[in-house]
């Protein structure tokens, strides 16, 4: 749990048990709603610009969103062999989304967001990673995921979990049973990937994230990369597949992804090579 402080100038994110905390400068308090699900707030920040909060975490801002958002995009897109029809569960921002649609063999893409009040809100304050939701291919669906994904059967060539943490309605998208249910919806050459915390201020147990994981797929890796906003910045992500390598960039993607990655932040495919080559500390929490 997290206690989070709104004070006149600064706002402070308390984590890991309440020990550790990150503050931000705060130049106005720019939205704050209560919706169905969970409080909503964007800050104007000195340090990160607009900063999206939901339940007082930090969830997007606009200094360092396109790390997170361009690496759960592009490694799919470069692994997979062809990729027709993307899952989204969370991913209200639109980071997510925005980096799917650059990739013109994808056909369908549902974007299933619990809270549409996110979705509405980050148009308003987010609107460079809402971009892609006005793409004829997406699909914005204001409902859980933990039920959604229930209706599919081979089905969709890559899932991705851009959840808050396992907490509330929430929690049900880090189980073994809710990992089953993806895999039933997956391809036979499907892909999923998910956001797994901090290995440094690890209150959630992510071993028993990748435990679940193993027991699902025979593919199981994990990687990093750096959120300024998150605790502890260093974040870890699960990649998840039946056979597919995640190292294993699909040549004849090259050239395209040759020219997109110039215009990327982030994402290149040195930095995608190299990536799952990860610290004795990201291992044994992880047990990849
Ligand atoms: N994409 C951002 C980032 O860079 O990390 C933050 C994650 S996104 C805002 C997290 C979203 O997951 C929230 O909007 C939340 O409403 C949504 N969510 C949580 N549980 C869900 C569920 N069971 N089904 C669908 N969406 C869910």
């Amino acid at each position: 749990m997290t206690e989070n402080l709104l004070g006149n100038e600064w706002y402070s994110e308390r984590y890991f048990h309440k020990n550790v905390a990150t503050s931000f400068k705060i130049k106005s308090v720019l939205h704050s709603e209560q919706s169905k699900y969970q409080k909503i707030d964007v800050l104007d920040t000195l340090g990160v610009g607009k900063l999206l909060l939901l339940d007082g975490k930090t969830m997007v801002s606009e200094i360092d969103e396109f790390v997170y958002h361009e690496v759960m995009g592009n490694i799919p897109a470069m692994v997979h062999p062809k990729i027709r029809n993307v899952l989204i569960i969370g991913g209200g921002d639109g980071g997510i989304v925005r980096e799917f649609v650059k990739h013109p063999e994808i056909e369908r893409i549902d974007l299933v967001e619990i809270d549409e009040r996110v979705i509405e809100v980050s148009k308003i304050y987010f609107p460079n990673c809402t971009s892609g939701l006005s793409d004829p291919r997406v699909n914005v669906k204001p409902q859980d995921g933990v039920e959604y994904i229930k209706s599919f059967k081979n089905f969709f060539d890559v899932i991705i979990i851009d959840s808050t943490d396992p907490e509330d309605f929430a929690a049900g998208l880090f189980t073994q049973e809710f990992y089953k249910h993806v895999s039933d919806a997956l391809t036979d050459n499907g892909i999923m990937m998910a956001q797994t915390e901090n290995p440094f201020y690890d209150e959630y147990g992510i071993k028993s994230f990748y435990d679940n994981l193993r027991a699902v797929y025979p593919v199981v890796k994990s990687f990093t990369g750096p959120m300024l906003i998150y605790p502890g910045v260093f974040w870890t992500f699960a990649y998840a597949s039946k056979g597919l390598l995640p190292t294993q960039l699909n040549e004849s993607k090259i050239p395209f992804m040759s020219e997109l990655q110039k215009t990327l932040k982030w994402y290149n495919m040195d930095w995608h090579r190299g990536a799952f080559n990860i610290s004795n500390i990201h291992k044994k929490v992880t047990g990849c």
